[in-house]
């Protein structure tokens, strides 16, 4: 990527607040996350004076700042927090590292990390937020930087028992450690250990979990394991096709692989390839961080996205961005399932039409769990200065899992709605009862 289209990206900082008109849907992500929350607040008719205060993000928070790149040129850059609800526990929630960062979407995906959290059962509150900026045009140096400068920015907008952050798109551990650094080095010297938790997601070196990596994945596949018990199908021999090869779609083709499961497709932002003997998801993720692209790798065909939609797969695992499935890529699912590997990958017409046409959707709010309820386990293990070995974080993800997955389908059943409402009706209730309980004040 050529200098010139970096700066653009970064001075892109002051641009519009809408969405990038890459996405394929006609919808708001907020519209989005609006219109399920109304479904499930009617589902369990909730009080109306909770839902006007569950609908909109307590903060909103856009901070410009400035970084001095390693070649001495000093850029602005545009970051966000948003603050969604902290009833249950503190905001929790990753940051997002993309050029088409907008606060739209940040409020989605802040609102979603507090119905997921509530879901599983965890002591957090929802947030999300990012930097607007490609982070394949840095080097590693200048991302250190910006992550510093960002971190120093938001400064006590987050904290251990306030706001803690983790990684999402484009960022990862070495993001978290650097984040987590700056921190405790802006806290007196005296609190640096204690608050060291202000991140989870961090390297296990500097406190990070065992499984914390690869927890999305694994998440999403024991709701996959689930559904196919549940379905009678047999897991050895099906087909898969996964949308996005980073940290999620990567971990979840490896994990299904040592079950038999065949990866014949998968596509990121350079395109979409087929293979039908399968391709190999280690080799693939291999070439994938090498190159920061599936581009170029040898074996199988180039498709298009239509053709990737329309295949004949048993699952499908969008684990890319949001709003990829509408209309008319879910009239031509042909998967059995979808599992939302990615947050609100499923737009609004996309959703009633996989309904109508009877095809499974385990929602992401479910489905990619597993990486915020690692994420807890992290920030309790460095609360108790414990650190838990990899079965038992992986014991203990399972057991959250599939409990998870089964109070949705029994909800489900109970309210005869799909499993998306019954996961949001699930969360509300867990919300609704603190309200009634401590009251609106004053
Ligand atoms: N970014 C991840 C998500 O969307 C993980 C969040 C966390 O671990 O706090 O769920």
């Amino acid at each position: 990527m050529s200098a010139k289209k970096a700066k653009d990206d970064a001075t892109m900082a002051t641009a519009t607040e809408s969405a990038p008109d890459a996405h394929h849907t006609r919808h708001n992500l907020f519209d989005v996350v609006t219109q399920q929350l109304a479904r499930g607040a009617a589902a369990i008719n909730l009080d109306p004076d909770i839902n006007t205060i569950v609908s909109q993000p307590k903060n909103e928070l856009i901070i410009h700042f400035p970084v001095r790149l390693k070649s001495g040129e000093v850029r602005m850059f545009k970051g966000y927090r948003v603050q969604h609800n902290n009833i249950l526990g503190p905001y929790k929630g990753g940051i997002r590292y993309h050029q088409d960062v907008y606060l739209d979407e940040c409020k989605a995906l802040a609102s979603w990390m507090t119905w997921k959290c509530a879901l599983a059962g965890l002591p957090y509150g929802g947030g999300k937020g990012g930097v607007k900026f490609n982070p394949k045009d840095y080097s590693h140096e200048d991302l250190e930087r910006i992550t510093r400068r960002f971190t120093h920015a938001l400064g006590n907008n987050i904290g251990p028992e306030y706001d803690i952050p983790a990684p999402d798109m484009g960022t990862n551990s070495q993001t978290m450690d650097w984040m987590m650094d700056t921190y405790v080095n802006i806290n007196a010297a005296v609190d640096r250990q204690a608050v060291k938790r202000v991140v989870t997601g961090k390297s296990i070196a500097c406190g990070g979990s065992q499984g914390r990596d690869g927890a999305t994945g694994q998440g999403v596949v024991y709701c996959i394991q689930e559904w196919a018990h549940s379905k009678r199908f047999t897991l050895d021999g099906s087909t898969l096709a996964v949308q996005g090869f980073g940290n999620v779609g990567s971990h979840t083709a490896r994990i299904l692989s040592r079950m038999g499961v065949t990866l014949t497709a998968v596509g990121d932002h350079t395109g979409y390839y087929y293979n039908a003997e399968g391709f190999n998801p280690h080799k693939l993720a291999e070439h994938n961080k090498k190159n920061h692209s599936l581009d170029g790798y040898p074996g199988g065909r180039r498709i298009s996205r239509e053709e990737f939609f329309a295949l004949e797969v048993d699952i499908l695992v969008p684990a890319a961005l949001e709003l990829q499935i509408g209309l008319d890529e879910a009239k031509e699912i042909r998967a059995k399932v979808v599992v939302e590997g990615a947050n609100g990958p499923t737009d609004l017409d996309g959703d009633r039409v996989l309904a109508e046409r009877g095809i499974d959707v385990i929602p992401d709010i479910l489905a990619n769990s597993g990486g915020v309820i690692v994420s807890y386990f992290e920030w309790l293990q460095n609360k108790r200065s414990e650190s838990w070995d990899a079965d038992e974080v992986q014991q203990r993800l399972e057991r959250k899992m599939r409990r998870n997955y089964q109070s949705v389908m029994d909800k489900a059943r109970d309210l005869k709605c799909d499993a998306r409402t019954a996961s949001y009706a699930i969360a509300l209730e867990r919300l609704r009862e603190v309200y009634r309980a401590r009251g609106i004040w004053p």
